[in-house]
């Protein structure tokens, strides 16, 4: 293959968010594993690169690809147009639905009832952008992180805390007195997201999420962290 270039040679910069599970997620070791993580590093031995993580706010692995601060930034990020402006994206990997979670006994039983409500989201993520756009600025509250969301909700200072279904359920799970509801909010595909000049870096990319589609890798790497 040919030479690519990359932030610092001979490896495949990452940024994350760790506390987007099953996509990224920090162990209680303090390592950091998830669906995100095994395709990056299938991608990275395919690209004959070594695979470094680099864990930051949401937010921040956006801008670190378009800084040229990593090469790629995976985090469950869904493709927006607005995105697509300022970034370039790989082909899709996976599917996300934005869900609302709400304590058990709630009165919120549908999108429409988050009206008038406070909801927590993760700052810079579309969670955040449908609510502000649906409910208002003023209603939403934007944290650093799922877990600092999800706290906030166990506290009682949000009523509600939109985010993709997947965390979601990783949260209800391990939060007794957390339900989500049935109804979804938004339907989303997640890629890769990489600095707009890299055009080399795309083309490999995409060239080994083929193949990793194509071969069962990818299925395998979903099916190890999402239970049917
Ligand atoms: N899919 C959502 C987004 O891209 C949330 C991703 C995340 O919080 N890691 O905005």
């Amino acid at each position: 293959a040919a030479e690519l270039t990359t932030v610092e040679a001979g490896k495949l910069t990452m940024a994350t968010n760790a506390t987007f599970p099953p996509y990224e997620m920090t162990t209680d070791a303090g390592t950091i594993e998830g669906i995100d993580v095994d395709t990056a590093q299938a991608i990275a031995e395919k690209l004959g690169l070594e695979l470094q993580i680099d864990d930051m706010d949401f937010d921040a692995a956006l801008l670190s690809v378009q800084q040229g601060k990593a090469d790629i930034a995976m985090a469950g990020i869904t493709v927006t147009d607005e995105r697509m402006a300022v970034m370039s994206f790989s082909d899709s990997y996976a599917t996300g639905i934005q869900s609302v979670i709400v304590p058990e006994g709630s009165d919120i039983t549908s999108v429409d009832d988050l009206a008038g409500k406070k909801i927590g989201t993760q700052r810079g993520t579309t969670g955040y952008l449908y609510c502000s756009d649906d409910f208002g600025e003023d209603a939403v509250v934007a944290y650093d992180n799922g877990l600092t969301a999800v706290q906030a909700l166990n506290n009682g200072q949000v009523d509600a805390v939109v985010i993709d279904n997947e965390p979601a359920k990783a949260y209800v799970e391990s939060n007794p007195g957390l339900k989500i509801l049935d109804t979804s909010y938004a339907e989303e595909d997640y890629a890769i997201g990489m600095n707009k000049s890299n055009t080399a870096l795309l083309e490999a990319v995409n060239a080994a999420l083929e193949e990793l589609k194509a071969d069962g890798t990818l299925q395998s790497i979903v099916d190890k962290y999402i239970k049917a």
